[in-house]
């Protein structure tokens, strides 16, 4: 039993990518804390255990599976895991990203492949992966990406970033209007700056530290800032909710 309400997950099955660190850890254990048996998705398999332990020790069910999502057949490999051990996945998280600079004339070829393999192509796959399954299992479910504001307003510095991001947007878009009628929901979180090891590199500096303190409500947000984005997304609470973004970033957008 939880507390959660509309926005419990109890009974549902959550596979999250890139629960190793940041963002998608704590997703991990929100979902479990609302009541979701959980798959931890990375490939620092040591830090999954870990944090499987934490959930278990709190009551919670998790399995940690190594994986990297850029690779398909581990992937579904991953899926292949969590349905024998959890069941099939119904809240599925694409989380996994990783930053990728260079200004739009500078960019070489192999970061901008890198920066898409990981930001939009592993997520498209695992979303088809994840909708694939439900579909054979007959079950309704939701699925998440994350996004970024940086996929709504030109970050240039990071410009394949800035564009695979735009592009997991539309992926949400297009998978929402061909699941929507198969009782699956597909949305989107679009986090401002968010203190992860991602981040750490610009918020800890000087002038990572000033912008943030100039942005609506003044501060970088925490991992935690987005339970409520992911919760509402993932349970019934959000049940007539499909193709959305949601941006969670302190008012960013308010003021690029
Ligand atoms: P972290 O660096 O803390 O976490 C990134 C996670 O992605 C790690 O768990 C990492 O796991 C996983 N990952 C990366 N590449 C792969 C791969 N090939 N296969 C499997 N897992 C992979 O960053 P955040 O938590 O900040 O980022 C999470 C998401 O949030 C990303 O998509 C990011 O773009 C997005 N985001 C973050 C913002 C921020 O300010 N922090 C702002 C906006 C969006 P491992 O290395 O163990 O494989």
């Amino acid at each position: 039993m939880n507390n959660y309400g509309p926005f419990s997950l109890d009974g549902r099955v959550a596979l999250v990518t890139g629960a190793s660190s940041g963002i998608g850890k704590r997703l991990a254990q929100v979902a479990a804390a609302a009541g979701a048996k959980v798959a931890l998705v990375a490939r620092r398999t040591e830090r999954l255990e870990e944090l499987r332990v934490e959930i278990t020790a709190l009551g919670g069910v998790a399995i940690a599976i190594g994986a990297d999502v850029t690779d398909n057949e581990a992937l579904s490999a991953a899926f292949d895991a969590a349905e024998r051990a959890l069941g099939t996945v119904d809240c599925f998280v694409a989380n996994a990203g990783i930053g990728v600079g260079g200004e739009p004339s500078e960019v070489r070829s192999e970061d901008w492949k890198r920066a898409m393999e990981t930001n939009l192509d592993a997520v498209f796959f695992s979303c088809q992966e994840a909708a694939r399954r439900m579909q054979v299992a007959g079950k309704p479910g939701a699925i998440i990406t994350i996004a970024s504001v940086a996929g709504l307003i030109p970050q240039f510095e990071f410009s394949p970033y800035s564009i695979a991001k735009a592009a997991v947007i539309q992926t949400t878009r297009v998978f929402a209007a061909e699941l929507g009628p198969r009782g699956i929901r597909v949305n989107c979180i679009a986090p401002g700056w968010i203190k992860t090891d991602m981040s750490a590199w610009f918020l800890d500096a000087p002038e990572g530290a000033a912008y943030v303190a100039g942005l609506p409500l003044g501060r970088a947000g925490g991992p935690e800032d987005l339970d409520g984005a992911f919760l509402l997304l993932a349970s019934d609470a959000g049940r007539f909710m499909t193709g959305v973004t949601l941006p969670v970033d302190g008012g960013q957008l308010l003021r690029p």
